[in-house]
């Protein structure tokens, strides 16, 4: 039987999303309907409440928009994801495109100006780093 993929909960259709939207992802819903995903959101596991604050990445610490450092909950989130895959085997996730926590390949600068920076969020790094693979929804629309 093939490893579950461990997918965002906000592409899930959970309520997780900072601003409170539910913005469900349609190919992910499927695979999490199909028992092939498992969804995990990072910052609402690190402590974080839904709706929060938005927050960005800058020289490496994590901080919303109004000057809080959420550094140490971004940090426990992903490591509670990370836990979470490897307890489950997974050796494939497909998370939000440029999220502080999941973004791939591309976050935002820690402006909050829209600016777009190369970069991963703290757990996608966190899951390349122990060698699970990432992946963008907006990469599986390519
Ligand atoms: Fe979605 Fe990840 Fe943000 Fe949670 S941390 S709301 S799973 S993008």
């Amino acid at each position: 039987m093939s490893k579950p993929i461990i997918v965002s909960a906000c592409l899930a259709g959970i309520y997780c999303r900072y601003n409170g939207d539910i913005e469900p992802f349609q190919p992910v819903v499927e695979l999490v309907r199909q028992g092939r995903a498992i969804p995990f959101c990072p910052e609402v596991f690190g402590g974080l409440s839904t709706p929060r604050s938005p927050c960005e990445i800058a020289d490496g610490r994590v901080i919303n928009d109004e000057g809080e450092d959420k550094t140490e909950q971004f940090q426990r989130g992903a490591e509670e994801g990370l836990r979470l895959a490897q307890l489950a085997g997974c050796t494939e996730a497909i998370l939000k495109a440029r999220s502080p926590s999941c973004g791939s390949g591309e976050i935002y600068d820690g402006s909050f100006s829209s600016t777009r920076i190369p970069g991963d969020g703290f757990f996608a790094a966190l899951l390349k780093e122990n060698g699970i693979s990432v992946r963008t929804e907006q990469e599986l629309e390519d």
